[in-house]
């Protein structure tokens, strides 16, 4: 990975007394592609662009892959390590699935072997400019704003940075998470669980297994048929053997400081309780595609885009990975979204007339 930094002073500008060492070339802030988001659709997209002669700058507010960064630790792929593969580059894993932390290892490697372009912890707030000349404004972790331009721009910004709300009383205590990271502390406590999908039916096991005591609510009728084939048994027992009690067709209707209250099919409980897991799904960030100027669907709040060049309603701005499908955000994952980078370079080639989709700029 190229290093790309920002300087405020023009090398001549920098006092005699400094060592030239310190000089810093000024940022590379302009490019041909500039990708919004290093998640492995992003990445995906600044190579195939790369490949095919383009120079692309990757913004992520976040790390390298922040939402894989941000997965419970110790958490398992359902997917096959060779259907995470991006840019050709092989990925081999010591079990059948891949953990977390081997996935990460895999995309810094990627990001290295491509040398990519990518600044991390600049958070893109706005887009402007039109087809050809457009404007980007980030903000870096120190507030700094950072200015760039591009001819054109893939929008790659997941889904996993916004969690869907309960609109309920009591969802902004401290005890409340969207997030599941580890289960240590939260042992010898009271914890419930919400929600029936891998997250929920994953977090309850993993806390039940070190000494919480659980409770999963869900509204659906029984534990989602999505579920990862070797999770869904396993908490079906739990739940059978009374070691994790579940309340189906239910709802939380109120979190308090040390209870929650449920509305069960057989009445309303009040359960005491210490901490809050709200698993209850993600969405992309609406507002800032729309503020991009990109046009969503009415009910699925999908993008309008062309779907053989993934080109939105906006010329020159793409969309790729999982925000393409909009609220259906398990329609596309990792395994599928990583082929928009190709789509996408293919159609860069043929509007801004250069390159080759098949071959490499290195084969040229
Ligand atoms: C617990 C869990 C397990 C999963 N397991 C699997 C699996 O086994 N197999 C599979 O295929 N999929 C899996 N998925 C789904 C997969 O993680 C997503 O589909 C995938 O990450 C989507 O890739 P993406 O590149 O589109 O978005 P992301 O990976 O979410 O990347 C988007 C990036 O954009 C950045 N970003 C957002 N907004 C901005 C902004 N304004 N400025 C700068 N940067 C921004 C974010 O920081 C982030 O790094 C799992 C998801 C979860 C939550």
């Amino acid at each position: 990975m190229t290093p790309l930094t920002h300087s405020s002073s023009p090398i001549e500008q920098i006092p005699e007394t400094l060592p030239r060492t310190l000089a810093k070339e000024p940022p590379e802030a302009s490019s041909d592609v500039l990708v919004v988001g290093a998640g492995p659709t992003g990445l995906a997209c600044a190579i195939e662009a790369q490949k095919v002669g383009f120079k692309a700058i990757i913004l992520d507010k976040g790390c390298l892959v922040n939402s894989l960064y941000r997965y419970p630790t110790n958490m398992v792929f359902f997917t096959t390590p060779e259907l995470l593969e991006i840019g050709d580059v092989p990925f081999t894993t010591a079990l059948a699935k891949p953990t977390r932390l081997e996935a990460l290892e895999y995309y810094r490697r990627v990001a290295e072997h491509y040398q990519l372009h990518i600044r991390l912890y600049e958070w893109v707030k706005t887009i402007t400019g039109e087809d050809g000349d457009f404007r980007v404004t980030a903000t870096n972790r120190h507030g700094a704003i950072c200015d760039y331009r591009a001819r054109k721009i893939v929008l790659a910004t997941g889904y996993y940075d916004l969690a869907n709300q309960l609109d309920i009383p009591g969802e902004d205590r401290e005890k409340v998470f969207h997030y599941y990271r580890e289960p240590h502390p939260y042992f010898d406590t009271d914890v419930l669980v919400i929600g029936g999908k891998n997250s929920a039916a994953e977090a309850a096991l993993d806390l039940w297994r070190h000494g919480a005591r659980v409770t999963l609510v869900h509204r659906g009728a029984q534990i989602h048929n999505h579920v990862k084939y070797w999770v869904r048994p396993d908490i079906e027992n739990r739940i059978k053997a009374g070691e994790i009690t579940a309340y189906f067709n239910s709802t939380v209707q109120e979190i308090g400081d040390d209870c929650v209250v449920v509305r069960t099919p057989s009445g309303v409980l009040r359960l005491q309780n210490d901490f809050v897991f709200a698993l209850t799904g993600y969405h992309p960030d609406f507002d800032f595609l729309r503020s991009a100027g990109i046009e969503l669907s009415s009910e699925q709040l999908r993008p309008v885009c062309d779907p053989e060049t993934l080109e939105s309603n906006v010329p020159g701005m793409y969309v790729a990975g999982v925000i393409v499908a909009g609220s259906r955000t398990s329609e596309i994952f990792i395994e599928n979204g990583r082929f928009h980078g190709k789509l996408i370079a293919a159609d860069l080639s043929q509007k801004l007339g250069r390159g080759n989709p098949n071959v490499p700029l290195d084969a040229t």
